[in-house]
């Protein structure tokens, strides 16, 4: 029997994804490139924008078509869509055999097994072995250490339907990275909606910080890079920019979600810092590791925004000079406080028209970043056979040989949108 999984949204959604088909996994699912050839389908839904949660409810409609076909066949839908429209999916979409919100995923193997024990019993029985654990792990594999957040930030629907952080113990990430690395990962992507705030005990109950728990995963035998995403500008102390110094990947390469370059904006944000504020902490970052690249997120036409505002933007966006950039125009989302307490006020034209100024000034970093690197001769991590990433993450693709999940030297010969060519060495 087969399993087909899709993930909609970031990072952390695919890495949910994984550990929802885990337990299917272990009873002898296959994985199935396309849906009609398979018996089991998980979609892992995302909520953070309007476009994924209307993509994830169309493709729910899409399947029950494939679901009228063989009753049998059991169709999951999980993820924060799933947390914040449950009760509508159930009575809109009968054919759903199992809806879990993205707070109970922890809960997931056994509200799986009271719902479905029956059916997936009966799939499984229709031919499969168990698969190990983890027996999936790709070269670079993610880990989750924490969910929920315990932010507000003004825009952003992530904390009514994630909740407030939840900490994975010590043991549970170091047992995930061990399974991960001894299946093949040699990379591991810790992921957290804040993921460096992470606390709990570490070894022998002592208090533990993200910067011991980035340690102690990098010293899991055959991991080689160890990176995350995505942290908090206020979780960067001394500690965690020290160990990040240590660690190969993590001193390579830093996300800071700057959002805005206006204070004002960044107080109707509630996102907790000044423009002046972030870039001090890009200043210490560079400073305390002197090989790191930043990249960084941006909202562009957020409520009230004006032209200073946006001036103020594309000033810091100058001063911080990030290897790449996720810039995004501002649309309400139902359910936060800005889509309640603030008006949309910023005309669709002159969002576009900031967005593509944006792009246009980190383009232009995005390039040198890239051009710099032609001519030499770079660490890469073999992902897939001929592509893989350098430590600060940027994506190479070379002819000579392949030698999936092994470090190799590439000379950078040249540049093909976003992505360096090179030759193995
Ligand atoms: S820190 Fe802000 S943007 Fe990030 S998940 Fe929390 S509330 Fe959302």
């Amino acid at each position: 029997m087969k399993l087909h999984v899709v993930a909609f949204g970031c990072q952390m959604s695919s890495a949910d994804a994984g550990e929802l088909a885990a337990p299917l996994l272990a009873q002898g699912f296959r994985a199935a490139s396309e849906p009609e050839d398979a018996d089991a389908i998980i979609l892992n839904t995302c909520t953070v924008r309007q476009h994924a949660e209307d993509r994830a409810l169309s493709l729910i409609g899409r399947l029950k078509p494939w679901k009228d076909q063989d009753d049998g066949r059991v169709l999951i839908v999980a993820g924060c869509a799933a947390q914040r429209l449950g009760d509508w999916i159930r009575e809109r979409f009968p054919h759903v055999d199992m809806v879990v919100g993205a707070k109970s995923i922890d809960e997931y193997p056994r509200l799986l097994g009271d719902a479905l024990a029956g059916k997936l019993g009966a799939l499984a029985g229709a031919g499969g072995s168990a698969a190990p654990a983890g027996a999936d792990a790709a070269v670079c594999a993610p880990v989750t250490v924490m969910r929920g957040c315990n932010y507000s930030c003004s825009y952003c629907i992530v904390p009514s339907v994630r909740g407030r952080e939840v900490y994975r113990p010590w043991e549970t990430v170091l047992a995930q990275a061990r399974v991960k690395a001894a299946a093949g990962a040699r990379e591991i992507l810790l992921l957290g909606q804040t993921v460096n705030s992470w606390r709990g005990p570490g070894p022998g109950g002592k208090p533990a910080k993200f910067s011991d728990l980035l340690r102690a995963v990098s010293g899991v035998e055959g991991v080689r890079r160890v990176r995350f995403e995505s942290p908090h500008p206020r979780f960067f102390d001394d500690e965690l920019i020290a160990a990040m110094g240590e660690v190969a990947g993590a001193g390579d390469h830093a996300h800071l979600p700057a959002q805005s370059g206006s204070d004002r904006v960044l107080a109707l944000m509630r996102r907790n810092y000044g423009g002046e504020g972030f870039l001090a902490l890009a200043s210490r970052l560079r400073a305390a590791l002197p090989r790191v690249e930043l990249s960084t997120d941006i909202i562009v036409g957020f409520p009230t925004e004006t032209d200073e505002d946006f001036r103020r933007t594309l000033d810091l966006v100058e001063r911080l000079r990030p290897a790449w950039t996720y810039a995004f125009k501002y649309s309400p989302r139902e359910g936060t406080e800005s889509a309640r307490a603030l008006p949309d006020d910023v005309p669709e034209a002159v969002k576009e028209e900031r967005l593509a100024r944006l792009n246009a000034l980190c383009d232009r970093f995005a390039e040198d970043a890239l051009k710099a690197r032609v001519g030499r001769t770079l660490e890469v991590l073999d992902e897939n056979g001929g592509y893989g990433r350098t430590r600060d993450g940027f994506r190479v693709r070379w002819t000579g040989p392949a030698r999936p999940g092994e470090l190799v030297s590439v000379l950078a010969t040249g540049i093909a949108k976003r992505t360096l060519l090179g030759e193995c060495r």
